[in-house]
C-alpha cells in the first residue's frame, strides 16, 4: 500500500504498556481533545512544530529563525519569545526553520513511516523484548490510521510479533472491529459514564465507546481487555461514576480495570504549542482516594489496578 502512517513518537524498551518489554508506535492525530491531555501534539493528523522556551536562546538575543520562514510566520516582538503563527505552520510542508535553529528549540512533530519502515523497527527491536514482549500501538489514536494499521497488523503476524492497543475506541464501529480481528491485547479507556461530563472533558461523547466495547464483547473476540481511567479529582473520581462503570462492566463481561493517577506531564508540552493547560491548579487527586476507588471494584469481584501495576 502506498499510504503512509504519521507517527509522532517510536519508543523502544516500554514495559507498561503490555506485556513484556514493548516497542511503543505513537500515531498522530485523535478525534478527542481532553484537557489533561499529556500527548496535545498528537491531536491533529499532520505535521507541526513545536516551541521548547526552555532552550530557545531569545533572550540572549538569537534570532537565527527569524527571517527563515518563507511564510512569515515567525515574529519577533521587543525581547520576546518568537511569536509564531501556528495557522500558517499547518500547511508547511518544508520546516525550514527547524534546521536552522542552533539550540534544537524548535522541533517538527511527527514523520511519516511506511508500513515496512515500521516493520523493519519491530525486527531490529525483536531480540531485544524477551519472549513475552511486541508492540502496542498508541497515540493519539491508533484507530484513525485503520488501513495502515490493519497492513502493519498483518505483518506482525506474519513475523509473529505480540501487538497491543491502547485506545479511546471512538472510531465507526466496523472499521473498530475490522482492526481488533487483529489485536491480541488491548487497553481501552473510559474517561467518565456521564454522557455530558465525557462531552464536557473531551470534546466527544461516550455512547460509540460504549457501544463499540459492548459490540466487541458480543463479536467472540479472543484478545485481553482491560479498560482504563484516567482518575482526575473533581471530573471522574466520584463513587456514582465508578458504580456506573462497575455495572456497565459486569453486564459485558469486564473483570479489569487500571486506574491512572492524574498528572501534569503533559502542561510543557502545551505551553510548548501556544494551547492553554486548564488543569493546571485543579484536578489532584490523593492516593487514599484511588485506593478507596480501587476497593468498590475489588468489591465486586473486579480486578482494579493502580497506575503501573497492571500484571502481564
Ligand atoms: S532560532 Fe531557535 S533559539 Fe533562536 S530564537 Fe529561534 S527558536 Fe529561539
Ligand atoms: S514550520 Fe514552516 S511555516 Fe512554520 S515557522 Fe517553520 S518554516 Fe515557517
Amino acid at each position: 500500500m502506498n499510504e503512509k502512517g504519521l507517527i509522532f513518537d517510536i519508543q523502544s524498551f516500554s514495559v507498561h504498556d503490555g506485556p513484556g518489554c514493548r516497542t511503543n508506535i505513537f500515531f498522530t492525530g485523535c478525534p478527542l481533545k481532553c484537557k489533561w491531555c499529556a500527548n496535545p501534539e498528537s491531536w491533529i493528523k499532520k505535521k507541526h512544530l513545536m516551541l521548547s522556551e526552555n532552550l530557545c536562546k531569545y533572550d540572549k538575543g538569537c534570532r537565527a529563525c527569524k527571517n527563515i520562514c518563507p511564510y512569515g510566520s515567525i515574529k519577533f516582538y521587543e525581547n520576546k519569545k518568537p511569536s509564531i503563527t501556528r495557522d500558517i505552520c499547518k500547511r508547511c510542508e518544508t520546516f525550514e526553520c527547524v534546521s536552522i535553529c542552533p539550540n534544537n528549540s524548535l522541533k517538527q512533530c511527527v514523520k511519516e513511516y511506511s508500513v515496512d519502515e515500521i516493520i523493519k523497527i519491530l525486527r531490529r527491536d525483536f531480540n531485544n523484548w524477551g519472549p513475552e514482549g511486541g508492540v502496542t500501538f498508541s497515540g493519539g489514536e491508533p484507530l484513525m490510521h485503520h488501513e495502515f494499521l490493519i497492513e502493519v497488523l498483518k505483518k506482525c503476524h506474519k513475523w509473529q510479533i505480540h501487538n497491543a492497543i491502547e485506545t479511546s475506541a471512538y472510531a465507526k464501529s466496523e472499521i473498530f472491529l475490522e482492526v481488533f480481528k487483529y489485536i491480541q491485547f488491548a487497553f481501552i479507556d473510559v474517561k467518565n459514564m456521564d454522557n455530558e461530563k465525557h462531552k464536557d472533558g473531551t470534546g466527544v461523547y461516550n455512547d460509540l465507546i460504549l457501544s463499540n466495547i459492548e459490540l466487541l464483547k458480543k463479536s467472540g473476540w479472543q484478545g485481553r481487555l482491560v479498560l482504563r481511567q484516567p482518575t482526575i479529582g473533581g471530573y471522574n473520581d466520584s463513587d456514582e461514576n465508578a458504580y456506573k462503570l462497575i455495572e456497565f462492566m459486569k453486564k459485558n463481561s469486564l473483570y479489569e480495570i487500571n486506574l491512572l493517577k492524574f498528572h501534569r506531564l503533559g502542561e510543557t508540552k502545551w505551553n510548548q504549542l501556544g494551547k492553554v493547560y486548564e488543569y493546571h491548579d485543579h484536578g489532584d487527586i490523593t492516593y487514599e482516594k484511588m485506593q478507596h476507588l480501587q476497593k468498590l471494584y475489588l468489591d465486586n469481584n473486579i480486578a482494579c489496578y493502580i497506575g503501573d501495576n497492571t500484571p502481564f
